[in-house]
């Protein structure tokens, strides 16, 4: 585990259940500017007049008890007093022009409720109930409960140590012009950003070539020294497909393949006490096969609570045919009718090698095994991005 300060635990794993340490909020106070007072001296047949004696400002409690009859002036957050039991809204009260008194009509009198416009000391937060549960994935209000209790800092899970490599002969990193049959190398920065806002510490291993002698030692290595492993590239039936086979010989091969497009050739497996991804190469089923396969694996090993994706049942704004058989992911985006009903919009073309479809799309659909395809006006299961960070 890390102490960390309230400032730096956005996004943290707490470590373990926390117990409020006490009632919040601490006193009654007015949730409203107004009039503290007790109810029974308002008449419902004439006005009221009542003498203010006072003031109950938010930090600057009246600490005297209020006289029947009469009133003190008193600020959202101010400290309810002894003798009142109700708060008037300032707007409600006939005010005297030096603040000297108030007049409360009978009509409002009337429809006013004893207790009203205070919020009760612990309604919000009771002492020694669980504040924060283990588990949980800190988020601003998370944190900010915890700020409101007095607690500077957090006790959270370490951060998961993950190494990420790119694999692939045809691979160039930037600054160089690119020779003829490569590409520019693109998946590291898709999946080192995807996995630090997961809150893993990323180490970059770079691009290695699909080659047993580099990548045999190099995947150890790595293995060695991480919690997690992730791969790019090598993990399907080509020649130069070698790293679900040097997981298989380092440590032990899990699972390779799964009936899913895209991302079918995807490995885990497990290099020692690292847990090792083997995402295939694609972009689209790197990023498809992070969210939805390692994202719950990662979420697990850094001791979060598990989590479903989110998911919306929206209107096929397209029509689609296919051979049942797999799962299937779609990217997509929603567009709102003039009812503002939600319909998944689909990329223009499939390829799980358009990048530019995963700065397009701001979910998936997901098709089930059984589907064999999507009429117009179907209702499909939408996946935002947002609901996978
Ligand atoms: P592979 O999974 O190694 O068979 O690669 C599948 C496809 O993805 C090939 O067209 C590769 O060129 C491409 N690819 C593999 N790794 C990357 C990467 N890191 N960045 C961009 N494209 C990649
Ligand atoms: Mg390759």
């Amino acid at each position: 585990t890390d102490n960390v300060l309230l400032a730096e635990a956005d996004g943290r794993v707490l470590a373990a259940d926390l117990l409020a340490r006490r009632d919040s909020p601490p006193h009654d106070n007015s949730a409203m500017d107004g009039f503290a007072l007790s109810l029974a001296d308002l008449s419902v047949d004439q006005p009221t007049r009542l003498p203010v004696i006072g003031q109950a400002l938010a930090g600057y409690p009246y600490i005297d008890p209020v006289p029947s009859g009469m009133t003190v002036r008193i600020t959202t957050g101010g400290g309810i007093p002894t003798g009142a039991d109700t708060v008037i809204m300032q707007e409600q009260c006939r005010i005297a022009a030096d603040g000297g008194w108030i007049e409360v009509g009978p009509v409002v009198a009337a429809k006013l409720k004893s207790g009203e416009n205070i919020r009760r000391c612990g309604e919000d937060v009771r002492a020694g109930t669980v504040l924060l549960s283990q588990g949980v994935r800190l988020r601003p209000p998370n944190v900010a409960l915890a700020a409101g209790q007095g607690i500077a800092a957090l006790t959270v899970i370490r951060r998961l140590r993950v190494a990420v490599v790119s694999t692939g002969d045809e691979l160039c990193g930037p600054g160089v012009e690119l020779p003829p049959g490569r590409i520019y190398e693109s998946n590291r920065p898709l999946l080192i950003g995807l996995l630090q806002r997961l809150g893993c510490t990323v180490t970059d291993l770079g691009i290695l070539r699909d080659d047993r002698a580099i990548l045999r030692p190099a995947l150890r290595a790595a293995a060695a020294t991480h919690d997690v492993l992730v791969t790019s590239g090598g993990v399907s039936v080509g020649t130069a497909d070698l790293v679900k086979d040097l997981i298989a010989e380092l440590g032990t091969l899990d699972l390779w393949r799964l009936a899913i497009k895209p991302g079918k050739p995807v490995a885990f497996g497990r290099l020692g006490d690292c847990m090792t991804l083997g995402l295939p190469g694609n972009p689209v089923s790197a990023m498809v096969t992070l969210l939805l396969f390692a994202r719950p694996l990662l979420l697990k090993r850094m001791g979060a609570q598990p989590d479903e994706p989110v998911r919306w049942r929206v209107s096929a704004d397209f029509a689609f045919r296919r051979p049942p058989g797999q799962r299937e992911w779609l990217r997509a985006r929603l567009r709102f009718d003039s009812d503002r009903r939600p319909w998944a919009v689909v990329y223009h073309t499939h390829s799980s090698g358009a990048l530019s479809s995963l700065v397009w799309a701001d979910g998936l659909v997901e098709l089930p095994e059984e589907s064999a395809g999507v009429a117009h006006g179907d209702p499909v299961d939408y996946l935002p991005f947002s609901g996978l960070e």
